[in-house]
């Protein structure tokens, strides 16, 4: 204990340390303070260098030679080394009575001679906690032993010197910590202030200053509270109390900024205790206001896109593109729950008609991370589908990576089916569903524009065969079923490539593109027709339908669609007059044909009859082996005062159209009995003739009795008359076309099946039906001999209608070798320009 070494004599010692005197002052007085008490005393202190060490003179320099303050200079703290570093070693007070003698002075001896020292007492200078601080140390000039009165004395003295050392270090401690409290206060960017018991500010910082914007001397002595608003004052209060109990407290809290506007903070209570007394509250303020603003922001914006009606989906842009976050909308248009989306990849939501164009475009945008808008056709959960309109973009951050995607959708089924309805209906027949006039001419006019010009683009144009009238007898109900069921087969027999469209009535055009050559094409015209002919199944009836097909290919004069469809028609026209069911090319000399003006021929046709421009021509038919003419077919020709010649291919289905065929081929009938009721009268073997009967009169009611009365006023007999029908006019109601059939043989006239061969006349059907003669259509021997197949099948023909006892007759034929190849399998008459073409029948030669 300190107390016990003050004396009178000391005691300024001590107000000297109590004062925080420089510690250099005090260890000098201690050291003067010795000297008074010994005699002849040398004093001297020396301080420890823990990091080195050693020990370093810091009083008594005024009684050694520079030489001798050189040697102690880091004087080594070790055993044998003088006094002071042994002393300082062993922590004990060592005394060299002799210097001289003392070998721990041995290294020594010749400075110590010159210095003229001879003895040294070194009492070590210990600190309350046991550490060595240094040493103290009395010299002399002679011979000296310590008495025990001395020893005190420098007992004391070294203790003197150690209670020093303490309160020094303390005080630099101290120093130091308020170094550090102040640095902390000043350089804190949180506002920091010291609070008063009462809740008085005391003191604040700089940043207090910056954060509030309150200037320092405006704030020092205000009431704490008063910063605060209302809302945050009870938070404030209560931990105020806390603190003041010792403990500190951490919060968040509104206050006024100097502007009026609120900030927030976030604070820290730090309750300030002086010797174990709470002497006030240090307050650390930090301002949270951006952060909490930014954090309302993100609030707000998560709130917003969670309730969005749009879709949200946000989804990582690594690897798999896993999904990190959707919304309420996404999961409500998806029927997925959370849990099975997030982490997946977006692509469930395609579906197998999900069009592989706008996935590729997504694709494309997610590999250049670019945005995009498209609508695509997704899959629900459930397996049904919307139409979503998708907004992707990508999520950059600072650096401009793309570190995510975000989506938007939007459920557009409602908007898109109704725009897609509006368009279609614009593009599309009603009918038959297929694409409408526009919507080929549209396609046409593009094609034509872009397509390369090596490339070849056929246009066919599809006319039905015989529709009108089978139209007029079964109705329009089942016609427009035929017309679908035509259109539904078309449709089904095109690629998916292919433009098909009905133009108007019973006309349909396809437009073909990538066939390598035309032979491919004229190929597919022939499929297309044996694809038709077999007969469709409607509300009932079997309805055979056959077609004429007319073909244009693209070429360099051609610039517009209209040109090429003109082309078409006309090579379809072509087509029905070689006999339909078949195709037909597109050849420039068609151009030079006159064209065909329907609708003033129309006109036209209503006077032909009154003005006598209708005649009956008469083709004969041979028989081969014996050469003899035995019939004659009545052949119509209308000669038109301006266009000349017009065959009955173009006007005969005109007048069915109109109407004008009833009138016609009564006309017809009467002449053609008139004129052979004429010419048989000068003949030994009477003529029979033929007449060609049109569908529309064949089922009139009162077609029967027409017949009869002409037979009656011509007087022409009724074996004699030969009436020729088709077969398509036929199976529109076979059972009611037998009655009639039946009926017509019964006045005793007979029944010719015209160009047998091109319809569906099947073999067995023939069989069932009440006829006498069959005639061999003219496309049978187009191709003869070349066509194999052709005269296989006319060689059977003739057999199997031999057998029905059926009359053969071969029409069209043209050339020697067809007229020896049909005598040989036994055909039994002829017709065509080998023997005879149709002429007036003056001319006829028999
Ligand atoms: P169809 O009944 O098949 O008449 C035969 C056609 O073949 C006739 O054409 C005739 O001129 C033609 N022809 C005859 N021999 C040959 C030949 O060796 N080579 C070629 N290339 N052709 C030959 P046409 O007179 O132009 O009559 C065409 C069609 O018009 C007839 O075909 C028939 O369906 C219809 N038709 C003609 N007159 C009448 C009629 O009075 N009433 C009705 N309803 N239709 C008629
Ligand atoms: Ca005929
Ligand atoms: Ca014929």
């Amino acid at each position: 204990m300190a107390s016990q070494f003050i004396s009178k004599d000391n005691s300024h010692i001590f107000q000297l340390i109590s004062q925080g005197d420089n510690l250099r002052i005090v260890l000098e007085a201690i050291t003067a303070w010795l000297e008074s008490q010994i005699q002849d005393a040398i004093v001297s202190i020396m301080l420890y260098d823990k990091s080195n060490g050693v020990l370093n003179l810091v009083c008594g320099h005024e009684h050694f030679s520079p030489e001798y303050l050189e040697m102690l200079k880091e004087f080594p703290v070790q055993a044998q080394s003088g006094a002071c570093g042994t002393a300082a070693f062993h922590k004990d007070l060592v005394i060299s009575e002799n210097l001289i003698t003392d070998p721990k002075w041995k290294a020594l001896r010749d400075i110590l001679l010159t210095e003229k020292l001879t003895s040294c007492w070194s009492m070590p200078v210990i600190s309350t906690d046991g550490d060595l601080y240094g040493t103290f140390a009395t010299y002399y000039r002679t011979v000296r032993k310590p008495s025990n009165i001395e020893i005190n004395l420098l007992e004391r003295a070294a203790h003197l010197v150690s209670l020093a050392i303490d309160i020094d270090r303390e005080r630099e401690q101290k120093l130091l910590i308020n170094e550090k409290y102040s640095s902390f206060f000043k350089y804190q960017p949180d506002a920091v202030f010291e609070v008063n018991l009462e809740g008085y500010i005391v003191s604040a910082n700089v940043a207090f200053e910056k954060i509030t914007g309150f200037l320092g001397n405006e704030i020092k002595g205000q009431y704490y509270f008063n910063f605060v608003p209302e809302t945050s004052l009870e938070t404030v209060k209560t931990a105020f109390e806390h603190s003041l109990k010792g403990e500190s407290q951490h919060y968040e809290l509104q206050a006024y900024h100097a502007s009026g506007e609120l900030l927030w903070l976030e604070i820290t209570n730090l309750p300030i205790k002086h010797n174990k007394r709470i002497v006030g509250i240090l307050v650390i303020a930090k301002d949270i206001t951006a952060k909490n603003r930014y954090q309302e922001r993100i609030r707000l914006l998560e709130r917003a896109i969670q309730n969005s009606t749009h879709g949200v989906v946000i989804a990582h842009a690594d690897a798999d593109m896993p999904i990190v976050y959707v919304n309420a909308a996404f999961l409500a248009m998806t029927g997925y729950t959370e849990s099975e989306i997030v982490g997946r990849n977006w692509r469930f939501l395609k579906g197998p008609d999900t069009d592989a164009n706008t996935l590729k475009k997504i694709k494309n945008a997610l590999i250049t991370k670019t945005q995009l808008q498209v609508k695509i056709k997704n899959y629900r959960k459930d397996g049904s589908w919307f139409w979503n309109q998708l907004t992707l973009a990508p999520i950059l951050d600072d650096l401009g990576h793309c570190t995510h995607f975000l989506g938007i959708q939007q459920d557009v089924t409602k908007e898109w089916v109704n725009e897609e309805y509006i368009e279609y209906q614009k593009t599309h027949d009603y009918l038959t569903g297929l694409f409408n006039r526009r919507a080929f001419d549209e396609y046409l006019e593009k094609t034509l524009k872009n397509i390369q010009p090596l490339k070849d683009l056929y246009l066919l144009y599809i006319d039905l065969d015989d529709f009108s009238p089978l139209n007029e007898t079964l109705g329009h109900i089942v016609g427009d079923k035929l017309l679908q069921a035509v259109a539904t087969r078309m449709k089904n027999f095109i690629r998916d490539k292919d433009m098909l469209s009905r133009i108007s009535g019973d006309e349909f055009a396809i437009i073909l593109l990538d066939f390598k050559t035309p032979d491919h094409v004229a190929e597919f015209a022939e499929r297309l027709l044996k694809n038709l002919s077999t007969p469709f199944q409607i509300d009932g009836h079997k309805i055979h339908i056959t077609a004429s097909i007319g073909i244009a290919k693209n070429c360099s004069q051609i610039y517009q669609g209209i040109h090429l469809i003109q082309h078409a028609i006309l090579s379809m026209q072509e087509a029905k007059k070689q006999g339909r069911n078949t195709w037909s090319w597109y050849q420039e000399k068609y151009n030079d044909l006159p064209k065909i003006d329907y609708i003033n021929l129309r006109l036209d046709l209503s006077e032909a009859l009154e003005k006598s421009q209708l005649n009956v021509f008469y083709q004969p038919l041979v028989q081969p082996k014996t050469g003899e003419v035995a019939s004659l077919e009545a052949l119509i020709r209308w000669i038109h005062p301006e266009k000349g010649f017009i065959p009955p291919d173009v006007f005969i289905p005109l007048a069915e159209r109109t109407g004008h065929i009833v009138s016609i081929g009564r006309w017809v009938l009467q002449q053609a009995c008139h004129d052979i009721f004429k010419l048989n009268k000068n003949r030994e073997r009477p003529l029979s003739v033929s007449v060609n009967i049109s569908p529309l009169e064949f089922h009139r009611t009162n077609f029967l009795n027409d017949l009869e009365e002409i037979l009656n006023v011509s007087q022409f007999p009724p074996q004699l008359l030969k009436l020729e029908v088709t077969e398509g006019m036929l199976i529109t109601d076979v059972q009611k076309s037998i009655e009639i059939l039946h009926a017509i043989r019964a006045l005793g006239i007979k029944v010719s099946l015209d160009d047998f061969g091109t319809g569906y006349s099947s073999l067995s059907y023939l069989r069932r039906l009440p006829v006498d003669q069959i005639k061999l259509d003219k496309s049978f021997f187009e191709n003869f001999p070349i066509d194999q197949q052709d005269t296989a099948i006319v060689k059977l023909i003739i057999e199997i209608a031999h057998q029905l006892n059926l009359e053969v007759v071969a029409e069209g034929i043209e050339i020697y070798e067809q007229v020896k190849f049909l005598t040989e399998y036994e055909c039994d008459m002829i017709q065509g320009y080998f023997y005879s073409k149709p002429v007036p029948i003056n001319q006829l030669k028999l």
